[in-house]
C-alpha cells in the first residue's frame, strides 16, 4: 500500500501534466486561483477514493485534512465512511486531534448525536474537544445541551477559550435565559475574559437578546474594543425595547466613534421602525444614510421603502420607490402592500400591479394577498375579476392563501356565486378557506349553506378557529336557529377549546334578540366574563328596534352612548325607534341632544359601479350628468310600485311634516337614486350591486323588494351591516338587519 499525504501529490499526476496546468494558469491571476482550487479538489477526491477503497493507507494528517473538508461541505456520508476507516485502523482511540476533527465534521453535518458519541469516547479531551462539542450544540439549536456541557467542562477543571464562551453565550441568548447569562457573566469577569473583544461582543449581544438593556449597556460601556456587531446589537436592542431615544444616541455615538454602520445596522433599525410604526426616527435614519453616502444597495433601499410603507407614510414610500435605481420583487411587494393598506388607494394598488407585470416582474403570493385585501374594502367586482385573472396568469390561483383571499374578495364584492366557484375549484382547503366561505354565506344571509359548509369542514377533519365560529353563530341567528346556535356556542369551548370572545357573545345576544327572547339576551350580558363592549350593546339595540322593545332599547342606547358618546348612528337609531312608536317629542329630544353635543350624522351615500367607473349618490342628489333620466326612472317606478300595493312607511322620516313631503324625501334616498341609475345603464339580466355607507332604512328595504319583483332583476345592497340580496320581492336578510 501507498503512504500518501496532500503534500506529495505527484503520484496522481505526471510532472508534465502539472507543468502544463501551471503554464496555462500563469496567463491570468484569476484563472490561476480558480484552476489551482480545482486541482486541489481533484486531489482530495482522489485521496478520498483511495482511502475509502482501502488502496491508500493515509496518515493522521490526511484524515484530518479530509475531515476538515467534510465539515466545510457538510457531507455526512463521506464523514461516516472516513469514521469507519478510522475505527478499522484503530486511530480514533489514541488520537485526540483526529477525534476532534470527527466531532467537528459531524456537527457541521448536523449529526449531533454521532458527534456526541465520538466526544464521549475521547479518553483525553482537550479544550478543542469540549469547544467543538459545545459550539456544535449551539450551532444546531441544542441550546440547553450546550449550556449543560459547558457546566460539565468547568466541573472537569477545563479552562474554556474565547470560542467556548462565545458559543455558550449565543446558546444562552437564544434561550433568553438571563439567569444562566448572569452566571456566565460572573465566570467571565472572574477569569478576566471580559477584556476580550469577541467575548465582550457575545456578552453584550446575549444581554440584548435576553432583554436586559441595562446589563448590556454596562458591558458595552466597559468594552475596550467595540465593533459594528456590538454597536448594531445595542442599537437594535434599544429600538426593540421601545427606547427610540437611546437607539438614536447609540446610532450617533457609533458614527462619532468612526464605526461605519453596515447594511445590517440600517436594515435592522429600519425594520424595527416599520414594525413599531415610528415614521420620524425612520426618516432620520434615511437622512443619515443619504448624508453618510452609504452605498444604497437594494436591501437597504427596500428596508427604507418598507419602513415608510409600514409607518403609513405612503407618499415617502412612493418617492423612495420611484427613485430606486434597481427594484426586485421585495420592492414591488413593499410598495403594493403599502398602498393596499392606505385608504382609498385601490386604484393605485391595481395600477402598480399592472406596472409590475409590465416591468417583467412576476407577482407572487404576497403581492396578491395585498392586492386582494385592498379590493375587499373597495366596491369593484369587475376589478376583482381582473385580479382573479392575473392570479391565474401568474399560476398562483391554486394556492390556498390566494384562493381564500379570492373567496373573501368575491363575497365582499357581493358575488357569493363567484366566491363559491373559487371555493369549489380549490384543491387544498385549510381553516382560512373554509372560514372565508362560511363567513361569506353568513354575511349574505345564506344560513343553511353556511351551516352545511361548516359540517362539511368538520367531516373533512379541519379544526375550526374562533373566526369560523363567528360565521357559524351569525348564520344561526340569521336563520333563527336558537337551539343550534346555543349548541354550537357550547361545543366551541367543550370540543375545540376556544374561549368565547366579545364577538361570540355579541352573536349570542343577536341570536336571542332577533328571536325576541330578551330575557335570555340579558342573561348572556350578565354571564359574560367581561364588561360588554359597544358591539354587544349595538347588537341589543338593533334587536330592540326590530321588536319595538322600547325599555331594553333605551337601556342599551344609554350604555352605548356612555362608551361611544360621539356615535351618531346610536342617536339616529334611538330617535327612529321613538319616531316609529309615534313618540315624537322623545324623538325630537334625541335630535336636540345631538345638536347640543355637536354630533353630526354622517350623510347617507350610495355607490354603484358601471363600466369600471364608480358613481356616488347622496339623498336628493342632482349632480349626476344623467339626473333627468334617473328622476324619470324613479317616477316611473313610483307609479308601478303604488300599483303593486307599496305603501311608503313614513315613520322613517323624522319630522312632523306633511305626509306627501315625507314620501318625497324617502323616495329620493341615495340608494334609490343608485338603483334607478343602475336600471338605466346596466343591461338587463345582470344583477345591480349597490354599496351604502349607512344601514338601509326600512322603507328603502321595502321599496327595493318591490322593485326587484317589478323589474325582474336581482339587486344586491351592501350596507354598513351586511348584504341584502333582493329577488322576486324578497330579501335574503328575511327583513332583519
Ligand atoms: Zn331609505
Ligand atoms: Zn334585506
Amino acid at each position: 500500500m501507498l503512504m500518501a499525504t496532500l503534500a506529495a501529490p505527484t503520484f496522481l499526476f505526471s510532472r508534465t501534466q502539472l507543468e502544463g496546468r501551471s503554464s496555462i494558469s500563469s496567463n491570468s491571476h484569476i484563472l490561476d486561483k480558480r484552476s489551482s482550487k480545482r486541482l486541489h479538489c481533484q486531489l482530495k477526491q482522489c485521496l478520498m477514493n483511495g482511502i475509502l477503497s482501502g488502496e491508500i493507507q493515509a496518515s493522521h494528517s490526511s484524515y484530518a485534512s479530509l475531515l476538515k473538508e467534510c465539515a466545510k461541505l457538510s457531507t455526512l456520508s463521506e464523514t461516516k465512511a472516513l469514521h469507519t476507516q478510522i475505527i478499522k485502523l484503530g486511530l480514533s482511540e489514541s488520537n485526540t486531534i483526529l477525534a476532534n476533527h470527527l466531532v467537528n465534521a459531524y456537527v457541521k453535518c448536523q449529526s449531533v448525536s454521532e458527534a456526541r458519541q465520538v466526544f464521549d469516547n475521547i479518553p483525553q479531551r482537550n479544550v478543542v474537544s469540549w469547544t467543538a462539542m459545545i459550539s456544535g450544540y449551539a450551532q444546531n439549536g441544542y441550546n440547553v445541551e450546550a449550556i449543560v456541557l459547558f457546566c460539565a467542562m468547568l466541573e472537569a477543571g477545563m479552562k474554556p477559550n474565547t470560542f467556548t464562551l462565545g458559543s455558550v453565550l449565543s446558546a444562552t441568548a437564544r434561550r433568553g435565559d438571563i439567569e444562566q447569562g448572569r452566571l456566565a457573566h460572573g465566570y467571565i469577569i472572574k477569569t478576566g475574559f471580559q477584556w476580550d473583544a469577541c467575548v465582550g461582543n457575545a456578552l453584550c449581544t446575549m444581554f440584548v437578546k435576553c432583554g436586559s438593556m441595562v446589563s448590556a449597556r454596562q458591558v458595552f460601556d466597559k468594552m475596550p474594543e467595540r465593533n459594528v456587531i456590538s454597536w448594531t446589537a445595542m442599537c437594535t436592542g434599544y429600538v426593540e425595547s421601545g427606547d427610540i431615544g437611546q437607539a438614536f444616541n447609540i446610532f450617533r455615538l457609533m458614527q462619532l466613534s468612526g464605526i461605519k454602520p453596515n447594511q445590517f445596522t440600517f436594515t435592522s433599525v429600519l425594520s424595527v421602525c416599520g414594525c413599531f410604526s415610528v415614521g420620524e426616527p425612520g426618516k432620520q435614519i434615511h437622512a443619515c444614510i443619504i448624508k453618510t453616502g452609504f452605498e444604497q444597495t437594494v436591501p437597504v433601499d427596500n428596508a427604507i421603502l418598507d419602513m415608510y410603507a409600514k409607518c403609513g407614510k405612503i407618499e415617502d414610500a412612493r418617492k423612495m420607490f420611484d427613485g430606486m435605481p434597481k427594484r426586485n420583487l421585495v420592492s414591488w411587494n413593499a410598495i403594493i402592500a403599502g398602498y393596499s393598506q392606505a385608504e382609498d388607494c385601490l386604484k393605485e394598488t391595481l395600477k402598480l400591479l399592472e406596472e409590475m407585470q409590465l416591468a417583467g416582474m412576476k407577482p407572487d403570493l404576497f403581492t396578491f394577498a395585498s392586492v386582494l385585501s385592498s379590493c375587499a374594502t373597495g366596491v369593484s367586482l369587475e376589478q376583482g375579476k381582473q385580479i382573479h385573472l392575473s392570479t391565474i396568469k401568474a399560476g398562483v390561483e391554486s394556492d390556498v392563501a390566494v384562493g381564500s383571499a379570492l373567496i373573501t374578495m368575491y363575497s365582499k364584492c357581493g358575488s357569493i356565486d363567484d366566491a363559491n366557484r373559487v371555493f369549489g375549484h380549490m384543491i387544498d382547503r385549510n381553516v382560512v378557506s373554509w372560514t372565508a366561505m362560511i363567513i361569506g354565506y353568513a354575511q349574505h344571509g345564506y344560513a343553511q349553506e353556511a351551516l352545511a359548509c361548516f359540517q362539511e369542514m368538520e367531516q373533512a377533519g379541519v379544526k375550526p378557529n374562533h373566526i369560523t365560529y363567528i360565521g357559524v353563530l351569525s348564520a344561526c341567528s340569521h336563520a333563527g336557529l336558537v337551539d343550534d346556535g346555543k349548541n354550537y356556542f357550547n361545543s366551541m369551548t367543550k370540543d375545540h377549546g376556544i374561549l368565547p370572545s366579545m364577538d361570540h357573545y355579541a352573536c349570542m345576544v343577536d341570536l336571542y334578540g332577533r328571536a325576541g327572547r330578551f330575557n335570555e339576551a340579558m342573561g348572556i350580558l350578565k354571564r359574560m366574563p367581561f364588561e360588554p363592549g359597544a358591539l354587544v350593546w349595538r347588537t341589543l339595540l338593533g334587536a330592540c328596534r326590530i321588536h319595538g322593545e322600547m325599555e331594553a332599547g333605551k337601556y342599551a342606547a344609554e350604555k352605548l352612548l356612555e362608551l361611544e358618546p360621539e356615535d351618531a348612528a346610536t342617536y339616529v337609531l334611538l330617535s327612529n325607534m321613538y319616531a316609529s312608536a309615534g313618540r315624537w317629542s322623545d324623538a325630537v329630544n334625541i335630535r336636540k341632544m345631538m345638536r347640543n353635543n355637536a354630533i353630526v350624522k354622517e350623510p347617507g351615500q350610495s355607490w354603484i359601479e358601471v363600466k369600471n367607473k364608480v358613481h356616488a349618490f347622496v339623498a336628493r342628489d342632482g349632480s349626476h350628468p344623467q339626473t333627468e333620466k334617473i328622476y324619470a326612472m324613479l317616477e316611473k317606478l313610483r307609479m308601478q310600485l303604488k300599483g303593486a300595493g307599496y305603501v311608503p312607511d313614513t315613520n322613517f322620516v323624522l319630522h312632523d311634516m306633511e305626509e306627501e313631503l315625507k314620501e318625497s324625501i324617502l323616495w329620493h334616498h341615495s340608494e334609490r337614486l343608485a338603483i334607478a341609475f343602475g336600471l338605466i345603464s346596466i343591461p338587463s339580466g345582470t344583477p345591480i350591486r349597490i354599496v351604502k355607507n349607512l344601514r338601509v332604512c326600512g322603507d328603502c328595504h321595502t321599496a327595493t323588494k318591490f322593485i326587484s319583483k317589478i323589474v325582474g332583476r336581482e339587486i344586491v345592497v351592501r350596507d354598513a351591516n351586511r348584504f341584502h340580496h333582493f329577488k322576486d320581492g324578497l330579501c335574503s336578510c328575511s327583513d332583519y338587519w
